[in-house]
């Protein structure tokens, strides 16, 4: 089969590996119907991250079972599924507390490289979920988006604690700070601020919810955050970049009391201790457990209720993988899909 594989920064290709298979019981193997290039996938993209070289890409996907192992139960062949990029037990203490992120089993999708034609699932029945019915292909972005960055913004949104009557702030306008304007518009915040200064992007959320549009960064963002709400900042933002800008923009918009919730992968993310302390905010965030969300969010697409797949405004062949890579990079797209 065909996969994309990273061999130093900025050099993706798309070549020949092997077909995965059945290794444990509680395995499946599913033809991709589509993948995706991450924001997180830019790090190493950039040289910000070292990955062991040559690296399979991609931990977003959805597809078709083709095979699945003697000991899985409720996953079954022909089913269209979508799940985590953490492969998880979905049984342990910590699945069962809604941390699948953090499952004592856990297994990096990203190690097995969903940007290819077919993928292997360990632990297929707890990570897997599959969606009622074959889906018409213009749900498939929608259901793709659900595998990690509409997880994601909707994990900063629920740690966060956005809630009715609550103003919230979203730092970040890539696909998963999109999304969490769409949760906070869900889960009937009153007011949501998007920090973006990139015309289509503001255009977006205003479409999933934000009722304003700041365009400053750092401090000037803050002031004008600060600006939007009497003074006090937003009772919930969302760190959605993973910069240690960005952070600190996030901890400053949030009032005394109020919830920071931040997803973006932090890379040298420093908070210097008396900032924290005197900001009496909660801080609450890390790897998503999509896991936790995913059925409810498959249901709101189902039922058409969101559209989240709209933050796709690139999509590809498979085998065009290093061009969805490059436009990202550049920021001329938001999310590129990869259809094998
Ligand atoms: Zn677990």
């Amino acid at each position: 089969m065909d996969g994309a594989v990273m061999y130093a920064p900025g050099d993706v290709r798309v070549e020949e590996r092997p077909d995965p298979e059945i290794q444990d019981a509680t395995d499946a193997v599913i033809r991709v119907s589509a993948a995706c290039v991450c924001g997180s996938d830019l790090w190493p993209y950039r040289g910000v991250e070292d990955l062991e070289w040559p690296a399979p890409m991609g931990h977003e996907y959805a597809g078709v079972v083709e095979e699945v192992g003697s000991e899985v139960e409720t996953i079954r062949p022909g089913q269209f599924v979508v799940g985590s990029f953490w492969a998880t037990d979905n049984t342990c203490e910590l699945c069962r507390a809604g941390y699948q992120s953090a499952c004592v089993n856990r297994v990096p999708m990203g190690m097995l490289g969903a940007q290819a034609e077919l993928l292997r699932i360990p632990f297929a029945d707890g990570t897997l979920v599959a969606t009622p019915d074959l889906p018409p292909d213009e749900l498939i972005p929608s259901l793709l988006s659900a595998s990690d960055v509409l997880g994601t913004g909707w994990f900063g949104a629920v740690a966060a604690q956005v809630g009715p009557g609550k103003t919230v702030a979203v730092v970040g306008d890539g696909a998963v700070g999109l999304h969490a304007v769409l949760a906070a518009k869900q889960l009937g915040a009153e007011r949501i601020i998007a920090m973006s200064r990139h015309d289509a992007r503001q255009g977006l959320a205003r479409e999933y919810g934000a009722t304003d549009i700041v365009e400053e960064r750092g401090e000037n963002g803050v002031a004008k955050v600060k600006e939007l709400t009497g003074g006090l900042g937003a009772h919930s933002v969302v760190e959605a970049v993973g910069t240690q800008e960005s952070m600190m923009q996030a901890v400053h918009s949030t009032r005394p009391g109020g919830h920071v919730g931040f997803v973006g992968v932090a890379h040298d993310v420093a908070i210097p201790g008396m900032e924290m302390f005197w900001s009496l905010v909660h801080l609450h965030g890390g790897p998503a457990p999509v896991r936790r969300f995913l059925p409810e969010l498959i249901d709101l697409i189902w039922k058409r209720e969101i559209d989240p797949g709209k933050v796709f405004d690139l999509e590809l062949p498979l085998h065009e993988a290093a061009e969805g890579y490059e436009a990202m990079d550049q920021r001329r797209a938001i999310k590129a899909l990869l259809r094998p």
